[in-house]
């Protein structure tokens, strides 16, 4: 009943050109029954025409419109046709320091300008070798985060992407066994604030998701699609993807 979704996460990276031949790709095969999403670099979201997939920001401010410099704001995105934006990648809670609450006034930001955010949460390789309690812990931690910010009804129009950092651009996946069980422990304690917006829940899966891994990954029951790096920058590599969804 889930809607399965796959958004490619480009990254810094990418040109215009390439925002014309995805746009040229996509909406020529659209994919049936599942929801596709580009998320650009902001400076090319108006370069796409998108009509059988949809666009997505990379991140955006907590804040509303002001004195800011550098930053970009949910309205201006929705300015440029997007309908997602992806808070708290694991980049930008590297690079930029954002914890676990200011994701969460981003995730709401998103939500009040009728936005869907896609909150991003994921452990680091010293976690997962740590063993289940302590990798739990981690996670509940950074959803712990969200499910004190947001009220149920928010909390549903969220989607959660599950991205272990050692499986980001390392070619080392997460086994479907793996995702599923880390997807099933999202879904079992986001079930602990509301039982229907757990089971609403889309979780996607992302690191290291190719066009020959996509198909076992997406098939486990708790999985409802894919957060795309680096194979959502060949257009076909990406349609193949979306269609193992
Ligand atoms: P890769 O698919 O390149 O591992 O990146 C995953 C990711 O971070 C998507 O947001």
């Amino acid at each position: 009943s889930r809607t399965p979704l796959v958004a490619g996460n480009w990254k810094m990276n990418g040109s215009r050109e390439l925002a014309g031949t995805f746009s040229d790709t996509l909406n020529a095969n659209s994919v049936e029954g599942v929801d596709v999403v580009i998320c650009p670099p902001s400076v090319f979201l108006t370069s796409f025409e998108a009509s059988a997939f949809a666009l997505g920001g990379q991140d955006v401010s907590a804040l509303d419109n002001g004195a800011h410099t550098g930053d970009v704001s949910t309205g201006m995105l929705a300015e440029c046709g997007c309908d997602y934006v992806i808070v708290g990648h694991s980049e930008r809670r590297q690079d930029h320091g954002e914890s676990s609450e200011l994701v969460a006034q981003k995730a709401a930001r998103v939500l009040s300008a009728n936005l869907t955010p896609i909150v991003c949460i994921g452990e680091p390789l010293d976690v997962r070798e740590a063993g289940e309690s302590a990798l739990q812990e981690y996670l509940g931690k950074q959803l712990a985060a969200l499910t004190k910010q947001l009220s149920p009804q928010d909390l549903s129009g969220c989607v959660i992407a599950y991205e272990p950092i050692w499986a980001i651009g390392t070619g080392k996946t997460a086994s479907p066994e793996q995702a599923q069980n880390v997807h099933a422990y999202i879904r079992a304690t986001l079930a602990e604030t509301d039982e229907a917006v757990a089971d609403g829940m889309r979780i996607l899966y992302g690191g290291s998701v190719k066009a020959d891994n996509a198909e076992a990954l997406f098939s486990q029951p708790d999985v409802d699609g894919g957060l795309i790096g680096g194979a959502s920058l060949k257009a076909d590599d990406f349609m193949t993807i979306c269609q193992a969804a």
